[in-house]
């Protein structure tokens, strides 16, 4: 068994009463009129549980050794005691724990502890001790051993208890406390001593009054400590001599009582007070609460409401009280009729909160968020509802403000770029459900870079505002107006019939920005560009107007700004700086920037020139040599190759005709067709026209078409090359060996003449494959009854292994580039 510090310290405080308590008996006498050791023993055991009392069991024994008792009395009291001690100890600290002392537990220390077990302490004692040869007076004593035990019971404990709830006030507090007590004490004193010789009763009855208030100032430490006291005092040998027995003994159970009354007063008003105290406090959150509280009975009847309930709501307390609450009211036309949810789960969970909609008195509707709980009683009935709640308005608006900070442009008030996508979706739906028509315009200020730079940021944006008005003033009221940064603005147009609709709308737009701006006095001008791309013509999705459009402004803005441009197919994948190099492309055949070089080609057999190639040449004045792979695929892209197309055939059929009046044996001149050309309209048109115009004859002329045109589009395209081939035009298949086409489609083309394209060529001859490649293309071509050219030989080992291989015609740096018409003219001999 290990001893602790503080067990210890108990030990030693018992140890301590028990010499106190027979300081009280009277000479004589086995027992005395308190005993301070068993409520020791008892507390004891409240402190340390069960483990204590072994130990107290042994101290125990201490009293009849010191009465000199015999040693089976000895025991028999030690165990009396503990018996007594453990059976208090059990009654009291289970089944409840002492963690608080309450009313319950003061009257359980009463009846249980100074009542039950002390009965049963002294029943044990006055009725055993004497079998086992003890004194007379323990027979007679029962009375006096029970209230001597309860009172030590009860001085003891209830102080002990108390000290362990109140140790930290007391410590606060210990000064007061202490003179309060000590000029207590010394009063009683004086008191006591200066009656003694006259009615000593009176004097039991000043304890009342005493005890009462000490009750009521101090609390139960007090009031033990001035008990003990009294008692001490009382019980003191020079004291009690001078009191007859008789008395001595009504007096301690009066003062018994005293101290009774005491306990409970002390407890009860700690109880009572800390109630108040509540309620105290709740009263004052109730009225200065921010939120509106009301209390709600089981049937929905409105009980209380505080002040914020009528600053809100408009209602004062009297229109309230007693009306059903409007947060239960679920028919239709109560603006919360649809919360059936809160009543659901208020039923299930006890608790809802959320948002809801209430009605001031003046019937303005506003947002209101309520917290609402049941409150149910001990037994679990539901007794009433508590329901907090603050106007949410305020917090709504921020919200709101915020929302609409999130979707619109804080410079204009337009929507910005977030809250123009979700417009333009949810009109795109519209016009996809109602199959309609609709425009998206995307305009760009001409030069506002410049006058933000030079006239300061303050005026670019005070520009800003005054387009997005004059924007604004020019649409209809839900026509769609967005800035989506900078000096972009998009519009969005629903219900598009016609394309005129847009292109008034769009001239309308330019004329008002191009109208001035005066700003700080100072008159400024400014146009926009318009790029207009059409739903659904020009893109389904959001992602592809927008795209097409923004591709259509740049355009307007090529061609000359402060205009509009509707979307065109050619446009898409082109970026800004094909646009400018299209748009200059434009201009290059008016200007005479193109012109046509001649790649010669050489008969193998014959080692003559047997044909030519006519590529064109684009000679920009800035720009400088734009070579025709950049150029090309634009002029296709955006339609341009129809007119340079049929200049290309008309340029090279006019030459080659001039050198053949000029008496030159002009061999084959092939020309370059493009996919953009390659329309039954178009191309039959042009090459009959040319031919017809300058007189050159159709055997002469070679069209080149490339492999990957034909095989895309090989319907289309068989038709026409059988009205060239009618014509009398030769064909040729131009990259061959790129588009992957198979024998069996070459085949009902009406094809002359097959040319490898020059990846092939490249390789040979330290290539295998390319050479291998290259051998069963010639001899494919042979087997089709086609003859063969070889483009882009550089080499004579290139031309040796070609030759090797079968080819007729070589084509390449070899023999030479492609000449300006002056020099390859030279290379042809004469009639
Ligand atoms: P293409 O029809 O395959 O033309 C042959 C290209 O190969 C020419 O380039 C030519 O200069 C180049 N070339 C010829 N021999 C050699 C060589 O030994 N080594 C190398 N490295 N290159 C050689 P160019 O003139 O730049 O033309 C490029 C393409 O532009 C042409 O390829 C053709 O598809 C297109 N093109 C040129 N002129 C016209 C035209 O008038 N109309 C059309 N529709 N397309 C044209
Ligand atoms: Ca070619
Ligand atoms: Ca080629």
């Amino acid at each position: 068994m290990k001893l602790h510090l503080s067990t210890s310290l108990w030990l030693l405080a018992y140890l301590l009463c028990c010499l106190l308590d027979s300081a009280l008996l009277r000479t004589g006498n086995s027992f005395g009129p308190v005993s301070l050791a068993g409520g020791v023993a008892l507390a004891a055991l409240l402190q340390h549980g069960w483990r204590i009392l072994p130990w107290l069991a042994l101290l125990m024994c201490l009293p009849g050794l010191l009465l000199a008792l015999p040693l089976a009395q000895v025991l028999l009291l030690a165990t009396a005691k503990a018996a007594c001690c453990a059976f208090s100890f059990f009654l009291l600290a289970y089944p409840a724990p002492l963690t608080e002392f309450k009313t319950r537990h003061a009257l359980c220390l009463l009846w249980s502890a100074a009542g039950v077990s002390c009965a049963v302490y002294a029943w044990l004692l006055s009725d055993l001790l004497p079998l086992a040869g003890g004194d007379q007076s323990w027979q007679s004593g029962f009375t006096l051993l029970w209230l001597g035990q309860a009172l030590g019971i009860l001085i003891v404990v209830p102080g002990f208890l108390a000290l362990q709830d109140e140790i930290r006030e007391l410590r606060a507090n210990w000064l007061i406390e202490a003179t309060t007590l000590v000029s207590i004490a010394a009063c009683g004193a004086m008191l006591l001593l200066s009656d003694r010789y006259h009615d000593s009763l009176q004097l039991t009855y000043l304890c009342f009054p005493l005890l009462a208030w000490s009750s009521l100032r101090l609390g139960q430490v007090g009031n033990s400590l001035i008990a003990l006291v009294l008692l001490l005092i009382l019980g003191s040998p020079s004291v009690a001599a001078g009191l007859p027995g008789e008395q001595m003994l009504q007096q301690l159970v009066l003062l018994g009582m005293a101290l009774q009354m005491g306990i409970l007063i002390a407890v009860i008003r700690r109880e009572s007070e800390q109630a108040l105290a509540d309620a105290r406090i709740a009263k004052q959150v109730f009225n200065h609460a921010s939120e509106g509280i009301m209390l709600i009975s089981s049937q929905h009847k409105v009980l209380a409401v505080n002040p914020a309930f009528s600053r809100i709501t408009g209602y004062s307390e009297a229109d309230a009280l007693g009306r059903p609450s409007r947060i239960f009211d679920t028919r239709p036309g109560n603006p919360n009729h649809s919360q059936r949810h809160l009543l659901e789960q208020l039923q299930q969970t006890g608790h809802w909160e959320g948002e809801m909609q209430d009605k001031r008195k003046d019937g303005e509707l506003y947002p209101a968020w309520l917290s609402i709980s049941a409150v149910h009683d001990l037994e679990g009935r539901l007794n009433r509802y508590v329901g907090i709640f603050s106007d949410y308005t305020s917090r709504k608006q921020a919200e709101q403000r915020a929302h609409y900070l999130a979707r619109h442009d804080s410079l204009t008030d337009l929507l910005n770029r977030n809250g123009f996508h979700e417009e333009l979706a949810k009109a795109l739906i519209r016009a996809s459900t109602k199959r309609r028509g609709l425009a998206l315009l995307f305009i760009d200020l001409d030069r506002f870079k410049s006058i933000n730079d030079t006239l300061g940021h303050d005026v670019g944006d005070q520009l800003l505002r005054i387009v997005a008005q004059r924007l604004r003033m020019h649409l209809k009221q839900d026509d769609v107006v967005a800035r989506l940064g900078g000096d972009e603005f998009t519009i969005v147009l629903e219900n598009i019939h016609q394309v005129q609709q847009v292109s008034q709308v769009a001239e309308r737009l330019l004329q008002a920005m191009a109208e001035s701006y005066l700003i700080d006095g100072q008159a400024l001008f400014v146009t926009g560009s318009i790029g207009i791309s059409m739903y659904p013509n020009d893109g389904s999705i959001a992602s592809q107007l927008m795209r097409n459009a923004d591709l259509a402004m740049y355009r307007a803005k090529d061609l000359g700004k402060n205009a509009y441009q509707f979307y065109a197919h050619e446009m898409n994948s082109l970026n800004t700086q094909q646009f400018s190099v299209q748009a200059a492309l434009r201009f290059a055949l008016e200007r005479n920037q193109l012109q046509l070089v001649y790649q010669p080609q050489m008969n193998l057999a014959t080692g003559q020139l047997s044909g030519m190639e006519c590529l064109l040449r684009w000679q920009h004045p800035e720009m400088g040599w734009i070579s025709p792979a950049e150029f090309i695929p634009i002029a296709e892209e955006t339609g341009l190759i129809v007119p340079i197309g049929h200049w290309v055939l008309l340029q090279a059929c006019r030459t080659a005709q001039q050198w053949r009046e000029s008496g030159l044996l002009v061999p084959k001149v092939a020309v370059n067709l493009s996919v953009r050309q390659f329309k039954p309209g178009v191309l039959l048109e042009q090459v009959s026209s040319v031919l017809a115009e300058t007189g050159f004859p159709a055997y002469l002329l070679e069209l080149e078409v490339t492999e990957s045109l034909i095989m895309h589009r090989i319907n289309e395209v068989v038709d026409i090359m059988n009205a060239l081939k009618a014509m009398g035009v030769t064909l040729a298949i131009d990259d061959f060996g790129t588009g992957y086409s198979s024998l069996s489609q070459l085949k009902h083309l009406p094809l002359d003449i097959l040319k490898i394209d020059r990846s092939f060529i490249t390789g040979i001859p330290q290539n295998d494959d390319d050479l291998a490649i290259a051998q069963s293309i010639v001899a494919m071509a042979k087997k089709l009854s086609l003859s063969v050219v070889a483009e882009g030989v550089e080499t004579e080992a290139q031309m040796l292994a070609l030759r090797a291989a079968g080819c007729d015609t070589l084509q390449g740096f070899y023999y030479a580039k492609p000449l300006p018409a002056a020099e390859i003219a030279a290379m042809m001999p004469k009639v």
